[in-house]
Parts: C-alpha cells; sequence; structure tokens
C-alpha cells in the first residue's frame, strides 16, 4: 500500500485505528521554529508522549530538525529518551517520584526544582550516587503553576547557594512559563517578563549564576523575541499546531493523521434511533457507517453534538448519536461506503478532512488536548 511506512505491522495496524505520524513534519516544523528563534537554542518538549505523537520517535525527528536539547514534565519519560540513545541534555521539570532522583542524576537528567525542600532531596541523591546533579530552579512569575512565587523565590535561591557550596549540584538554568503567550498583547505577558528579569537578576546577585535562562514557549517564540533569553523551549509548534490565531499555521504543518476504517455499512429507516440514549433519530431512511473508533480512543463522546464530521471517502459526513467506547456512527445519507474504506478522523487538511486545530474549535478546547489523549496503546505508524 504506502511503500514509505516502515513497520513490521504495519499492513495490519493499518487495517484498524491508527495514528500516522509524519516525521518529516516534525523535523521541518522544527527548522521552523530554530530558524524563529534566530539563533537561541529550541529545546524540544516532548512531554506526554510527545504530545500524542510517540516520544522517541518525534523526539529523533525534532533532532533532526535542529532542536539541541529536550523538555518533558517526568523523570520516567527521560529515562526512556536515555535508553533510546537519546544524549543531548535533557530537562524533567515535574520530578514528582523522589524514588527516581538516583536513576536521574545517574542518566544525566536535568531536574527542575521549586522549592528548598526538593533542592534538598535532590543533593542528597547526588551525594549518594556521586554524581552531581543538574538543576533548573523554576519562578513562577504569575501563572500559579508550578514554580516558586516571588515570595519563596529569595528562600529557594540562598537554598540553592548554600547547596552549591556542597559540590552536589549545578544550577544549570532558571526558567517560567508564561500563561497567555498565545495572546499577544495581553497584560500579564509583560508582567511575568519583568518578574522573570527580577528573579534572574536576584539570584545572579546572590552569587546563583545560571547557563541558561528560559522563558518562552512555542507562542512567545513567535510573537517575542525579546523573552529568547539562552534557550527556547517549544512543544506544540513541532506537531505543527500553533495556538496564536493572527499568525493562522505559522508556517507549520500538522504531524498526525488520525485514520481509521469503515467497519459496518448499513441502511436504517426514518425514525430509527441510534447509540446510547437513542439521542438520535434518523430523519429520513438513510445509510450509516459504523467505524472502529471511540472515546477510549481519544474521540470525544460528544464530538456528535459539538458537529464533527470524518472523512470517508473524500466526503465529510457527521457522527450521529453519542460517541461510544469503541464505536462510533456517521450518517453518510446516499453515500454507499464499503466496509474497509479509509476514514480520516482529523489530518493535515489535504484531502479536506478537519484539522486538529478545527476539531479542537468545534470540542470547545486546544489542539494539544485532542492530540495528547490518543492513547499511548492506540498504534501510530511512522512515516520517515
Ligand atoms: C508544555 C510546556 C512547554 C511547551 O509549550 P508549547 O506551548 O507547547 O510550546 C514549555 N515549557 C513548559 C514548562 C511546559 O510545561
Amino acid at each position: 500500500m504506502d511503500s514509505l511506512i516502515r513497520h513490521p505491522d504495519a499492513a495490519r495496524i493499518a487495517q484498524g485505528t491508527h495514528a500516522r505520524i509524519d516525521l518529516a513534519a516534525i523535523s521541518a516544523n522544527t527548522a521552523t521554529m530554530v530558524s524563529n528563534a534566530g539563533g537561541t537554542p529550541v529545546m524540544a518538549v516532548v512531554k506526554s508522549n510527545a504530545y500524542g505523537h510517540g516520544l522517541v520517535p518525534s523526539a529523533r525527528a525534532a533532532l533532526a530538525g535542529g532542536a539541541s536539547r529536550f523538555g518533558v514534565a517526568v523523570i520516567e519519560e527521560a529515562l526512556t529518551l536515555r535508553r533510546a540513545g537519546i544524549t543531548e541534555p535533557i530537562l524533567a521539570w515535574l520530578p514528582i517520584h523522589q524514588a527516581d532522583y538516583d536513576a536521574a542524576i545517574m542518566a544525566d537528567v536535568e531536574l527542575g526544582v521549586e522549592a528548598p525542600w526538593r533542592l534538598a532531596a535532590i543533593a542528597e541523591a547526588a551525594e549518594r550516587t556521586g554524581r552531581r546533579a543538574r538543576i533548573h530552579l523554576e519562578i513562577d512569575t504569575g501563572m500559579s503553576r508550578g514554580g516558586s512565587t516571588g515570595d519563596d523565590w529569595a528562600m529557594l535561591v540562598e537554598s540553592a547557594r548554600d547547596t552549591l557550596a556542597g559540590g552536589h549540584i549545578t544550577v544549570t538554568g532558571i526558567f517560567s512559563h508564561f500563561a497567555c503567550s498565545d495572546t499577544p498583547g495581553d497584560p500579564s505577558i509583560a508582567l511575568q517578563l519583568k518578574a522573570f528579569a527580577e528573579a534572574v537578576a536576584y539570584a545572579e546577585a546572590s552569587g546563583v549564576q545560571p547557563e541558561l535562562r528560559h522563558v518562552s514557549n512555542t507562542a512567545a517564540v513567535l510573537t517575542l523575541p525579546e523573552a529568547r533569553y539562552d534557550l527556547v523551549r517549544s512543544g506544540l509548534a513541532l506537531y505543527g499546531l500553533n495556538e496564536v490565531e493572527a499568525l493562522g499555521d505559522a508556517g507549520l504543518r500538522p504531524a498526525m493523521t488520525l485514520r481509521s476504517r469503515v467497519n459496518v455499512v448499513k441502511r436504517i429507516s426514518a425514525g430509527t434511533g441510534v447509540m446510547y440514549g437513542l439521542t438520535y433519530r434518523a430523519p429520513t431512511d438513510t445509510t450509516v457507517a459504523v467505524i472502529p473508533i471511540g472515546y477510549a480512543d481519544g474521540l470525544l463522546r460528544n464530538s456528535s453534538k459539538a458537529g464533527v464530521e470524518l472523512l470517508v471517502g473524500g466526503r465529510r459526513h457527521p457522527i450521529v448519536g453519542v460517541v461510544g467506547m469503541e464505536q462510533t456512527v456517521l450518517d453518510v445519507g446516499q453515500d454507499l461506503p464499503s466496509p474497509n474504506d479509509e476514514v480520516v478522523v482529523f489530518g493535515p487538511g489535504d484531502d479536506g478532512e478537519l484539522t486538529v486545530s478545527e476539531f479542537a474549535h468545534l470540542l470547545g478546547t486546544v489542539p494539544a488536548e485532542i492530540v495528547a489523549r490518543i492513547p499511548a496503546s492506540l498504534p501510530r505508524i511512522y512515516e520517515p
């Protein structure tokens, strides 16, 4: 079928619901961000299974596109990258499992730190392993998520400075994260930038001088050159997604196509109900196609209410009734698809299918949620 697909099980996988990942698009998108960053190194953010695209293949594709570091949330993902032979620096900014610190330090995984107690636990692990831990101090500049708030920053910096003396840690970075960088001009952006500059200045004046100051995510790279500092972190863009509306697709190409196949086709007569609760009744005699994809595959249950349409035989058809756990029904009207015909749930939009961004918009969410919810257990086919 598709000679580009290299996967021992590709033919079998292609018969059912699966995601195709366009690795060339991830490389090209990364290169686009490298160029947008204007010489500042780019950390490829591959948390949550690379936003659902598959951790290791996506990371390799980002590397080919010019990324020079990786960012993940949890340590386990960093260790998976190491086991796959990736040697570039990796930051795990959500090191929740203290039991993993020793392994992280042994594998040269850099760790985010937002509080003195965590710093102490990491320094102890470093001492145990006989290796130096590389840490990034996180300042909460206004989002109230990770990081130390302004009041506690002084304490964190002081404990970092004191710990430095013990020789078990290096403060590699200071970082923060924007709440609203996808809305250029939002007043919070300037406030966060100012708070970040002050936090960095405070640390440096206290004798904690990081090699890398970093605050920008994808939207900031695209709109805020003054926020680049020493490193930018990009996730969304690598997968071809952009949430800054005014920029359109920002020259990026969506990397995931979610596909399935028609399983059953049948005629139903006017008035017949469809799926749990019989919330849909066919207004006229019609044809329905049953697709083997459901909310366990990441297709949200209320997709029909949101007006989501899937592509079958080059035409979009509405989901009718609620989405089931494993199955979904389309009203294909006067069309007559055959079992095994290809279904495109979303993709880059080339053939008329919804893009992830359109899909997310209909469901009242962000594209990242749509792709990140595709379970790791759903087969993926990686196209080089
Ligand atoms: C998710 C995340 C990013 C990437 O953000 P994008 O908008 O996807 O580029 C960067 N930094 C941190 C701390 C994050 O949690």
